[in-house]
């Protein structure tokens, strides 16, 4: 493997795709990649038993990428997926490791969106077509030939697909597509529907699976914490506030990732560093030594680039994001309890990648329990413990150094000793918030994804009753964010417990909307409502474009919210 393609380029991928892949900042190919972009290469059908996280995504889109003539401006490959949601992943995919092709397109079908224009970018010379199985069969039946062109087909997470009952569909669409098609099949389980299915409409397919031999980890206290992806700096910034580790290291999977954390870390004055695989093997080994001695308490760092790191101070293992196997995921949490000393994992889980818990505990043959997010009265009990923490060596000394200066300045100030002593405490704990009140304003709340509507707060607050969520929106709604000019907040009452994620909202808004990404302002999901800033400007054509617009199965009815 070299460091600069990582190991993309080993696998026959042309040189502007390995370029887009290594752009995003990933540092080597995943195991599902590994095995199955040779196969897709050459041309063979193949099933692959990979769920979300994995990384299948990338493994079937980098060699059909690969194989699209871009002079053709005609449907060649074609991707069925069970929702809009990952019809429209799917398709940034694709979008993404293009980047440096000129000349592809890519467009994404799927219901609730107006018929026409996807027609259109289909005949206008889309390559890639990436589209919900329901909504493909409504265009075949205006158009039976639209995909005789198709020469890849790809299922992704073709046992959902069953499940949602696309059968009848997929045999409509098998039916139009040239014999001759490459057809590649990824599925998370595969039952006897899928292996039937498999049995008639593939030819001699290779068999794709992670092969994850049962490994026990032992000593480490392991749980999980469901998040929503875009709220991972936040709950790790929550976590370590009560976590009390010595050395800590964070898992991530991109370059960039491995930045970000560290910064965030670094800026709420913990000493962190990032670790990756651009970063030279000289200033590596400094960051680990630095770990090692106690310069450094935290490193953020992908797989390949922690590689050879034994830290015996290390305490706590974070997966940030999810490693892509099981096997990958022991390794990680091995860097902890070691020399017999107790060690603590904790993962972070989106709700996309509950499956891959699951395996993870299957390969462990342990469950990994889940926990839930400190709320503010832990976060203050924490805080708090600290400072006493790191005042109790000094109360004895400090006394016979600074008494004097004490009073002189309680004289001088004409204040009681509790105002000098409470001066000090503001000062030397540098505005930190250490009352209830302020520690419940300074961290918004983190919807988890957990299961409907439960709150991290909740376990930890018996003592002050438990909200409903409308009190909670109450109490946001006394506090809004200012507005930029021209912009208004728009509010629908789907919700982190309806499973929504702000990316959704996005993804729904842009599509449907037609709206540039920058003219959308803010997007806040809370429990059962989520807050969308957009432009006041044609506000009202927009609302009328989003009416039938379903996010997560369900109606979105945006509406003007107003504050008073
Ligand atoms: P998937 O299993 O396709 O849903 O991918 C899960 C996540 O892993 C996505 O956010 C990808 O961007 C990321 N990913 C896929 N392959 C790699 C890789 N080789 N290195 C780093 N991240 C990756």
């Amino acid at each position: 493997m070299t460091q600069e393609t990582g190991g993309f380029a080993a696998l026959g991928l042309n040189p502007n795709i390995v370029a887009a892949v290594m752009a995003t900042g990933y540092e080597e190919p995943s195991a599902i990649q590994h095995q199955s972009i040779p196969i897709i290469l050459d041309g063979h059908d193949m099933i692959g038993q990979a769920q979300t996280g994995t990384g299948k995504t990338a493994a079937f889109a980098l060699p059909i990428l690969n194989r699209i003539d871009v002079s053709k401006r005609e449907p060649q490959a074609l991707i069925l997926a069970p929702t809009r949601e990952l019809a429209l992943q799917v398709a940034t995919a694709f979008e993404t490791y293009a980047k440096q092709t000129p000349g592809i397109n890519v467009v994404a079908v799927y219901g609730g969106a107006p018929m026409g224009p996807q027609l259109r970018a289909i005949r206008n010379g889309a390559q890639i077509v990436v589209a919900t199985p329901g909504r493909l069969c409504d265009h075949l039946r205006r158009d039976e030939k639209v995909l005789s062109t198709v020469q890849h087909l790809v299922l992704d997470e073709a046992d959902e697909m069953l499940k949602l009952g696309f059968m009848d569909d997929l045999e409509v669409i098998f039916e139009a597509l040239p014999p001759t098609r490459q057809t590649v099949l990824f599925s998370a389980t595969l039952p006897s529907s899928i292996r039937s299915i498999a049995e008639r409409h593939l030819r001699d397919p290779k068999h794709v699976k992670i092969q994850s031999k049962t490994q026990t980890v032992t000593a480490i206290d392991q749980a999980h914490l469901m998040v929503h992806a875009d709220q991972k700096i936040a709950a790790v910034l929550r976590l370590l506030e009560v976590e009390e580790f010595d050395a800590l290291i964070a898992f991530v999977r991109t370059k960039q990732a491995t930045l970000d954390l560290a910064a965030a870390l670094e800026a709420k004055g913990y000493k962190a560093a990032a670790l990756n695989g651009d970063i030279a093997q000289n200033q590596r080994e400094r960051v680990i030594e630095s770990l090692k001695d106690g310069r450094l308490d935290i490193v953020v760092a992908t797989d390949v680039a922690a590689r050879g790191l034994d830290v015996p101070r290390i305490t706590h293992v974070f997966n940030v994001d999810m490693p892509y196997d099981p096997e990958s995921y022991v390794h990680r949490i091995g860097r902890t309890g070691r020399a017999g000393r107790e060690g603590r994992a904790l993962l972070l889980v989106t709700p996309r990648e509950r499956r891959m818990l699951q395996v993870i505990e299957r390969v462990t043959g342990q469950k990994v329990a889940e926990a839930r997010l400190p709320g503010p009265q832990a976060v203050l009990d924490a805080r708090i413990k600290k400072l006493t923490a790191s005042l109790a060596p000094l109360v004895a000394e400090a006394e016979t150094t600074h008494g004097d200066l004490f009073d002189r300045l309680t004289a001088s100030l004409e204040c009681t000793p509790r105002a000098l002593a409470s001066a000090l405490l503001s000062k030397a704990t540098n505005g930190q918030p250490l009352d209830l009140a302020s520690v419940e304003r300074e961290q918004p709340l983190v919807p988890t994804g957990a299961p409907r509507g439960e709150r991290a707060e909740r376990s930890d607050r018996p003592d002050r009753g438990e909200r409903s969520s409308s009190d909670r929106g109450d109490r946001e709604r006394r506090a809004p964010m200012p507005l930029a000019e021209g912009r208004v907040r728009c509010r629908t009452a789907l919700g982190a417990r309806d499973g929504i994620a702000a990316k959704n909202l996005l993804g729904a808004i842009l599509n449907e909307g037609g709206l540039a990404r920058d003219a959308i302002g803010r997007i806040q999901v809370r429990d059962s409502f989520s807050l969308v800033e957009l432009p006041e400007d044609g506000l009202e054509r927009l609302l009328t474009k989003l009416k039938d617009t379903r996010v997560a199965g369900k109606q979105l009815k945006l509406r003007r919210y107003r504050e008073d």
